[in-house]
């Protein structure tokens, strides 16, 4: 069986220069472990998604020179798979209704700014009555009953890590899986075995190497790669000008000069990925402004 990694973007518009960066890591790191590499949609929120930013991802990919070995998949047609996921920890006892709105739920939990907000239990021990009550109101999302169990994992970015794993909502109260199951079942299925993303993720990785636990699947290596940013210091976003391949080629900016820019930037030299270089800190993309 061969090795695979992967890069899953949300076709919701064009990918910028922090994207690009993190593919191409986990394109290299791929091909410096003997790995294939596919391209999957993470398009679960339909309304935002569309096949068209999905087809301009491609094409921005391929100006870095990564290709996807296989047709890519979309989450949104694999939604039978996630939710015989759910099927089975819920015939387990794994999962609970929750009726908590986003505010109540922000309400219950005061977390300085920035630190992962751990589902608070509100609903993890109602009875069956408070369950049908609640239902009157408006209907149940789907819970993983977690109860703070511990997951570890390998980085190559931070090193073995762990953490508790939180009550995700596996699906939400509008009956549509959520992206913390679809991306569990998703790797499994395609036999993932590095997944290189953003380390917003990071914090959320724990609860997913649970999940995969609980569903008897392999944990792939993880590489959590800091975020490109702007010259305030915040996620890199449209504001801060231009930040896509379309608009940094209206600038005179070549795709192959991204291109160099963004491995160097990542502390790259050769074709093979060394880890080790990877800066640790958020990088200031140098054709941002504030
Ligand atoms: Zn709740």
């Amino acid at each position: 069986m061969s090795n695979f990694g992967r890069f899953a973007p949300s076709p919701t518009g064009p990918l910028h220069v922090g994207n690009l960066r993190t593919a191409l890591l986990a394109w290299g790191s791929a091909y410096t472990h003997g790995a294939q590499f596919i391209v999957r949609f993470e398009d679960l929120d339909q309304h935002n998604a569309s096949r068209t930013h999905a087809t301009e991802q491609l094409d921005d990919l391929l100006l870095m020179g990564i290709t996807s070995c296989e047709v890519p998949v979309c989450q949104s047609e694999r939604f039978d798979l996630y939710r015989d996921a759910i099927a089975t920890l819920t015939a387990r006892g794994l999962t609970y209704e929750c009726f908590c709105t986003r505010r109540e739920i922000a309400k219950a939990v005061a977390a300085p700014h920035g630190a992962q907000v751990l589902y608070p239990g509100t609903c993890r021990e109602l009875t069956a009555g408070e369950r049908a009550a609640k239902r009157e109101v408006r209907p149940g999302a789907v819970r993983l009953r977690a109860d703070g169990a511990m997951a570890a994992f390998e980085d190559y970015v931070w090193g073995a890590q762990s953490g508790a794993a939180d009550d995700v909502v596996l699906q939400r109260n509008d009956g549509v899986p959520a992206y913390n199951i679809a991306v569990v079942v998703d790797d499994a299925a395609q036999g993932i075995t590095e997944v290189v993303r953003g380390d917003d993720l990071l914090s959320i990785t724990a609860t997913q190497v649970y999940l995969q636990q609980l569903l008897g699947v392999a944990t792939p290596r993880y590489g959590h790669v800091p975020l490109v940013v702007g010259p305030d210091g915040e996620r890199l976003a449209k504001r801060h000008g231009a930040v896509t391949l379309a608009e940094l080629a209206d600038m005179g900016v070549s795709p192959d000069e991204v291109r160099e820019t963004l491995w160097a930037s990542a502390g790259q030299h050769g074709d093979v990925v060394d880890w080790n270089a990877v800066p640790r800190e958020p990088w200031v993309a140098p054709w941002s402004h504030a």
